[in-house]
């Protein structure tokens, strides 16, 4: 078998029984928190305020013990010298090689420090992503993204490369100039956000009367956003480029942690030689083990030394999948992907409400588009849901029809009612890299 052939990236890691992968995480978490402990001021100071030595950690129980860190505690800790990594560092300044920092909206940003062990390892991260997903060296890859201070693609951009692929960096050029170079140099495969590729679609068509299946894409990986784990996103994403499209998930305090393998058997894996995922039920605060359970990911990046990441309170909510994937790798998988931030997870009319629900009903029905806006707000005491969508030019008479579907497949999805506004195709806010759909209008949000 040429190395070309062979389906893993690591095959002793990927395929390690499960038992023996678990003793592996363990000794790597011993380490890593140990780490932590020994070099930064946050984790000394907050695990001998919790009473917590990690040289005494032997099992995954005493794991749960360790307190979680969330992300407000980091932007406190980054107040300190030095700047602007303070009391997170765990090395000199001097062996910092990489600055990054989270893409929030709202608050201070979180700066990431890496060293560059620390990139070579997240190069190493996507270097497992993307020959699962079936990037060889003969693949011509171009990355549309800004190549700026947020991660994005960065470490995928290092890890094409190590694996021996062609990359194009389609930095500062806009839309139209992408898709004109897609065209030139005739790239077979891309990474950008859900929200981007099919915005791509749209000006490839509009703005210059191109048709995208035509381009020869035939690779396309997500990140950033659920898309590409939500079915009917992915169908849509899938027919509007004619080329395969695999989710990935990952995050800039945390490192790349999971990805979909060229099987798609409906969820992604956890790189668990990387990576310590725990799912925590929201009310108990119990660590789930068994499948068809949703609940909070708590995650630990095992190699991460420049600025760790150890039992980080990510706020995603995942559940584990039942059956073993058919690629044949152990690491075990989360079902439907990520399926929700525990942030946007919000109430209404008292009923659990996510967003992603509703996007699955919105793009699964022929005749709308793909951009939607819901806007939550108040009457009085009630909430009410407003739900925005786009008719596609020449479905127009079938408003009647549509609605009624709508209707009833949000009633069935998500139990609730809506008041549906119908708009002309293109009269809806576009977003460039990650949307913004869903607005809660309510006084205590
Ligand atoms: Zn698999």
């Amino acid at each position: 078998m040429s190395i070309n052939e062979q389906p893993y990236w690591n095959a002793f890691t990927e395929t390690l029984p499960f038992e023996q992968l678990r003793a592996y995480q363990l000794r790597k978490f011993k380490k890593i928190a140990t780490w932590a402990y020994q070099n930064s001021k946050f984790y000394k100071e907050f695990y001998d305020k919790a009473g917590i030595n990690p040289k005494d950690i032997r099992t995954f129980e005493d794991i749960r013990r360790v307190p979680k860190v969330e992300k407000g505690m980091l932007r406190d800790a980054q107040r300190k010298d030095p700047f602007p990594y303070g009391d997170l560092l765990c090395v000199p300044l001097e062996e910092v090689t990489e600055y990054r920092q989270t893409s929030g909206t709202t608050g201070q940003p979180v700066y990431q420090a890496d060293t560059w062990q620390d990139w070579e390892w997240w190069s190493e991260c996507w270097a497992h992503i993307l020959w699962a997903q079936g990037y060889r060296p003969t693949d011509r890859i171009f990355l549309p993204f800004g190549y700026n201070v947020f991660v994005a693609f960065w470490a995928a951009h290092y890890a094409a490369e190590k694996i021996g692929c062609e990359i194009v960096p389609g930095g500062v050029l806009d839309t139209q100039a992408r898709l004109l170079k897609i065209k030139e140099i005739k790239a077979n495969a891309m990474m950008a956000t859900p929200t981007y590729i099919l915005g791509m679609a749209e000006t490839a068509k509009t703005k210059l009367n191109m048709d995208p299946t035509q381009l020869g894409i035939q690779r396309i990986t997500c990140a950033g956003e659920p898309g590409a784990s939500i079915p009917s996103t992915k169908k849509r994403l899938e027919a509007a480029w004619n080329a395969k499209v695999f989710d990935h998930a990952g995050a800039t305090e945390i490192g790349a942690w999971s990805f979909e393998c060229a099987a798609q058997s409906g969820g992604m894996h956890v790189n668990e030689a990387f990576f310590l995922v725990e799912i925590e039920d929201v009310d108990t605060g119990e660590i789930i083990e068994e499948p068809g359970h949703r609940g909070k990911m708590v995650i630990t990046a095992l190699d991460r030394i420049g600025q760790p990441c150890v039992r980080f309170d990510s706020k995603d909510i995942i559940e584990w999948s039942e059956d073993p994937c058919p690629c044949g790798r152990t690491w075990r998988m989360i079902k439907g992907g990520v399926v929700g931030r525990a942030d946007d997870i919000t109430k209404v009319k008292g009923v659990l409400l996510s967003p992603s629900a509703i996007e699955e009903v919105v793009r699964g029905i022929e005749g709308l588009g793909d951009e939607y806006e819901v806007i939550v707000d108040k009457l009085g005491d009630v909430d009410r849901i407003k739900l925005k969508v786009e008719l596609l030019p020449g479905h127009e008479d079938q408003q009647k029809s549509i609605e009624a579907i709508l209707k009833d497949q949000l009633r069935l999805k998500t139990n609730l009612g809506y008041r549906l506004e119908f708009y002309d195709f293109g009269r809806l806010p576009r977003y460039d890299v990650k949307a913004r759909r869903f607005k809660d209008m309510r006084e205590s949000h």
